[in-house]
């Protein structure tokens, strides 16, 4: 009843090793028909049995969380029929399946990993069984338990006006002038007050809420976007930065859903700024180049958002077709400070420009930093020395009075 036309059934005659202890792990299985003995083989040549298995168990399941050396050696008592699962069908299954089991699965399996790791060091160090890792299990499935609680509330949320944008200003380092903002999204949630998007977001990754999330916000800020234009003049000058994951890469339908709200919103594409991060275009080279360059045609632009924290190699660049960087905020933070990380916000500074593409230093606190970038000729900035995000109807009076930031 579990099996599935992609499943592979196996016989092993009373008496075979099914697996063996060291051996890589590289499938589990699930006991159809017979039983089988667990038992670990000691150092020094003795057995240490570990119980017995019959139909409907499942065994050597660690190899669906990762491919470590079996942990025991499994072998068979009596006549066994095993269904067996490759990590590849594991994940091919969870890909399938609803969102909510697809995220619970993934969360209790990464918290499980986490705590056979942190026991394996904790049995070392304390000896058995550690009170620690009972105590870690607990707080751990508290976690879990959250996070699909939130993102079972985060439909409610979208639906009732709990989720909204604020945006914040990117200023043209140059002259003063604002050029352009982000949108970021926040969650007022009724009991829990402000929550955090570095908090909710990766749950509505996981349980796939982003995608709509993300429609949402388009639409959004780009209504916002003409709105500002309309209470302020600013006709076409201005851009709107949409941060997307590789979540929204992968639905079919992003570049032409991106396109029709840019048309309904009646803005220029060109004033339509895609954020993504270096990880979404290692993650999927091809699919990503492909999406950007269709994206990339249409007239929007895009940025690389938290640029350097993601990978070191630089080779990659030229192979996408990108207009802005986005240096990350842990560089600004300490480029005053140290002599070395001020040497690697000139050379992404020149890097870019080198190939063409604008420069956006995030993050910015202090004049003094404003300042040190303007000098190294870096083109924009963003961050809580020129504003923080705002709501739309503080942004409108903010624009209004702006005209140059002087400093
Ligand atoms: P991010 O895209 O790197 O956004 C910049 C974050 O830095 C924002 O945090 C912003 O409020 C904060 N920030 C801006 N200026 C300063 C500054 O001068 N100092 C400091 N310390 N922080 C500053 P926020 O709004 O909490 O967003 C956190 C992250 O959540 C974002 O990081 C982004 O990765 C994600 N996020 C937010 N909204 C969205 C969204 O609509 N879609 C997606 N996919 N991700 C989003
Ligand atoms: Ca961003
Ligand atoms: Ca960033």
């Amino acid at each position: 009843m579990l099996a599935d036309s992609a499943d592979t059934q196996k016989n092993y005659p009373a008496g075979t090793i099914i697996m063996h202890q060291g051996d890589a792990g590289d499938c589990a299985y699930i006991i159809e028909k017979g039983s089988v003995e667990i038992y670990l083989e000691n150092a020094d040549g003795t057995i240490q049995p570990f119980g017995t298995r019959g139909p409907g168990a499942m065994i050597g399941e660690m190899s669906l969380i990762d491919q470590g050396p079996r942990s025991a050696t499994i072998r068979a008592v009596e006549d066994c029929t095993l269904l067996q699962i490759t990590a590849e069908d594991f994940s091919r299954r969870l890909d399938n399946a609803d969102p909510i089991l697809r995220m619970a699965t993934d969360v209790i399996l990464t918290r499980y990993r986490d705590t056979l790791a942190r026991s394996i060091i904790m049995k070392e160090a304390h000896g058995w069984p550690p009170a620690e890792a009972i105590e870690l299990k607990h707080s751990q499935k508290t976690d879990a338990i959250e996070s699909i609680k939130i993102a079972n509330e985060f439909q409610t949320a979208l639906d009732t006006g709990q989720i909204s944008l604020h945006y914040q200003p990117i200023i043209n380092l140059q002259t003063g002038y604002i050029a352009g903002f982000e949108a970021l999204m926040r969650w007022e949630h009724p009991e829990k007050g402000m929550i955090s998007p570095a908090v909710f977001i990766p749950v509505i990754e996981e349980s796939g809420h982003i995608i709509q999330a993300s429609k949402w916000a388009l639409r959004e800020a780009l209504l916002a976007l003409k709105r500002i234009e309309q209470n302020t003049g600013l006709h076409d000058d201005l851009f709107m930065s949409i941060n997307f994951s590789s979540y929204d890469f992968a639905s079919e339908d992003f570049v032409d859903s991106v396109y029709s709200t840019i048309s309904e919103s009646d803005v220029d594409a060109s004033q339509v700024h895609l954020e993504i991060t270096e990880r979404l275009l290692m993650g999927q080279p091809d699919t990503a180049k492909e999406t950007l360059n269709m994206c990339r045609k249409a007239g929007m632009e895009i940025s690389i958002d938290d640029f350097g924290t993601g990978y070191s190699s630089l080779s990659y660049l030229h192979h996408f077709p990108i207009d802005i960087l986005k240096i990350d905020q842990s560089f600004i933070r300490n480029m005053l400070e140290e002599k070395g990380v001020m040497e690697l916000v000139k050379s992404i500074n020149s890097l870019g420009k080198n190939m063409n593409m604008h420069i956006i230093a995030e993050g910015i606190e202090s004049e003094k930093e404003a300042s040190a970038l303007r000098e190294i000729d870096c083109d924009m900035g963003q961050g809580y020395f020129f504003s923080k995000p705002l709501p739309e109807v503080e942004i409108l009076p903010l624009v209004n009075r702006w005209k140059k930031f002087e400093f």
